[in-house]
């Protein structure tokens, strides 16, 4: 697979916040400082940004170019991701979609739509930016929603957005490229341990009926939410994972396992990288999704 790597330095402020993100205080890190954000390609007329929050997809038309997930919040972030998209192309944006609430990859949604780029979303994102505060700050609400699936056509390039109900929230999107062969998965598909929000509508019961309408789009690589590029037999692998913990999970609740006894009682230990600690901090939501199907 060809791949490009391009990298700019990013300004010491931004630099200082990355490291200090990284490294809290008394926490016994290396001192390694995070390597600047980078703007790799994935495909001809597809990138991929690493850094400065969730990963971001980059898709170049002949008529403007197509960007899923928006970053961290911050103009400092918003201004980043544009020096690294005009590195690649001299096309101008002319949309976006993120994936779900979370600062992480919606962050900049009101920066796009303040220079005139429409940003796409499921209606349960936008409902979610009523209500979800981080820092002390909202994240806007997008200016584009689709309830199910959601076709883009720009220049020579689609955009599929789709919605499989309830997953990491209750507004998630999966932007497929069709033309390409590339999904970009948001947070319900991650390279890393999966964790669900259920305070923002999220349902581990549904995420593993989810997967097997994802493995179903014809696609040879996703770009997950975190972590490195996927391959659809790794997709396939977590898809898996998915429903042994969903189906283990229910099967503790549906014998009677106690509240309190059933993190400890669901066995991960072969579902790596998949981890309980999330479920454990987050019990009631999580008691309650299994409640509902059990
Ligand atoms: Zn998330």
């Amino acid at each position: 697979m060809f791949r490009k790597i391009l990298a700019i330095a990013a300004p010491l402020t931004v630099a200082a916040l990355i490291v200090s993100a990284q490294a809290p205080a008394g926490g016994g890190g290396k001192g390694k400082a995070a390597p600047p954000p980078t703007i790799v390609q994935i495909k001809p007329g597809l990138y991929e940004i690493e850094g400065l929050g969730g990963n971001t997809s980059v898709r170049v038309s002949n008529e403007g170019v197509f960007v899923a997930d928006t970053k961290n919040m911050g103009e400092e972030n918003y201004q980043q991701l544009l020096t690294l998209i005009k590195s690649v192309t001299p096309q101008p944006i002319k949309g976006a979609a993120v994936t779900h609430v979370h600062q992480d990859h919606s962050g900049n949604t009101a920066s796009f739509i303040r220079d005139g780029v429409p940003v796409w979303a499921h209606e349960g994102e936008k409902a979610l930016t009523a209500t979800y505060v981080t820092n002390g700050n909202k994240v806007g609400a997008p200016d584009k929603t689709f309830a199910k699936d959601q076709t883009i056509t720009m220049g020579n390039a689609k955009i599929e957005l789709h919605n499989y109900g309830p997953t990491h929230t209750s507004g998630d999107t999966i932007v497929y490229f069709p033309d390409l062969r590339v999904v970009h998965g948001g947070d319900m598909i991650v390279n890393n341990a999966p964790n669900c929000d259920f305070a923002n509508g999220g349902s581990v019961v549904n995420w593993a009926k989810a997967m097997d309408e994802v493995l179903k789009l014809d696609f040879d690589t996703l770009i997950p939410g975190h972590g490195a590029v996927m391959t659809k037999a790794q997709v396939a692998e977590y898809a898996a994972k998915w429903k042994t913990f969903a189906e283990r999970a229910l099967a503790e609740v549906r014998k009677g396992t106690a509240k309190e006894a059933l993190v400890a009682a669901i066995k991960v230990d072969d579902l790596a990288p998949f981890a309980t600690a999330s479920y454990a901090q987050r019990l009631d939501g999580f008691w309650a999704d299994l409640q509902k199907a059990k």
